[in-house]
């Protein structure tokens, strides 16, 4: 099955009713291998930009067009879905060109491995926000939890994401936490939370988001982090860093369905789940649709082997099959 570009919109805990472009997809393509992935391992990493073909801007300009008239009450725009959106360097002209038909604002939500190089830094200069994710301030925490192509490094991104501060949009750093069932580097001792202090105070973001994962993980030994362990740690960021900057993202933002004009539910159902594994309940109040509807749509992607259901938390997602 052949999904669409734009997908959603996504009932996001920090962006509300957001409207995802995917310009990497369909399959999975990245320069991180994330152990927290919601996607599961990349199968497909690649080093750079120049390794990828990417969508082009005419397809995103067009999909988005028909989508509009399908869809209103959008709080965001979001690059973001099957891979690193900052791969495809016709970003910041697809930014642009939808700046021409449409006064949502846009985001981008990247995982920063780019930011460095100046023609990704210029695309992203065109978005009213940068959501960029930062997990380690420590180098063999990085590389644990982040697993990046080779030629990737802390360093870089760190400079990178400086530089970026002064150049326009607003920039909110995304700091996951994780934990682990085994003996494995995560991001939750003391001595990586004092290097992501010191990376964060170079950086200096507009806003730093502290969460921890909420769907089925790339690896089974990756668990969340409990609230209350998450609640001491962004408290820890308030200290040093400012209550105003820090925010802390939990689990179970309720918000009322959208309304969407669907013209293929399966496709819709689909695009959905290859860039969001979610559960059917999240399905049904994403798309606004009737769980008996949903059911049968379900049972026939899993019939396909287009998609596959894990349990994670004692809930049942369905993840797409890569
Ligand atoms: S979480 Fe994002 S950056 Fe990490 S592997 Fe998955 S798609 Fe890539």
């Amino acid at each position: 099955m052949k999904p669409k570009i734009i997908y959603g919109p996504v009932l996001s805990r920090r962006l509300g009713r957001s409207l995802g472009i995917d310009i990497i997809g369909p399959e999975k393509t990245c320069n991180f291998d994330c152990v927290y992935c919601q996607l599961g391992r990349t199968k497909n990493k690649v080093q750079r930009p120049e390794d990828i073909c990417g969508v082009s801007t005419e397809d995103v300009v067009q999909g988005l067009k028909s989508y509009l008239k399908k869809v209103s009450q959008i709080d965001y725009i979001t690059f973001s879905g099957t891979g690193e959106p900052t791969l495809n360097l016709r970003l910041g002209e697809m930014i642009r060109e939808i700046k021409k038909i449409s006064d949502v604002p846009v985001c981008v939500i990247t995982n920063s491995s780019l930011v460095n190089r100046k023609d990704v830094r210029d695309n992203l200069t065109e978005a009213d926000l940068v959501i960029a994710t930062l997990e380690a301030g420590d180098e063999n925490i990085f590389r644990a939890i982040n697993r990046p192509a080779s030629g990737i490094e802390l360093e870089d991104i760190i400079q990178g994401l400086t530089a970026l501060k002064n150049l326009g949009p607003r920039l909110a750093i995304e700091v996951l936490f994780v934990d682990s069932k085994r003996e494995y580097p995560t991001n939750i001792s003391d001595q990586a939370i004092n290097g992501l202090i010191k990376a964060l105070k170079v950086i200096d973001p507009d806003e730093i988001q502290v969460h921890t994962l909420s769907r089925p993980p790339a690896e089974d030994f990756i668990i969340p982090v409990s609230e209350q362990k998450l609640t001491r740690m962004a408290q820890k960021f308030d200290e040093v860093l400012g209550r105003e900057k820090v925010r802390l993202v939990l689990k179970g933002l309720r918000r009322k369905s959208i309304d969407v004009k669907h013209e293929d539910l399966k496709e819709d159902v689909y695009g959905l789940i290859l860039r969001r594994p979610s559960t059917a309940s999240q399905i049904s109040s994403t798309l606004g649709i009737d769980a008996k509807d949903l059911a049968a749509i379900i049972e026939e992607l899993l019939r396909k082997k287009n998609i596959v259901e894990i349990t994670a938390e004692n809930e049942k997602y369905y993840r797409a099959v890569s």
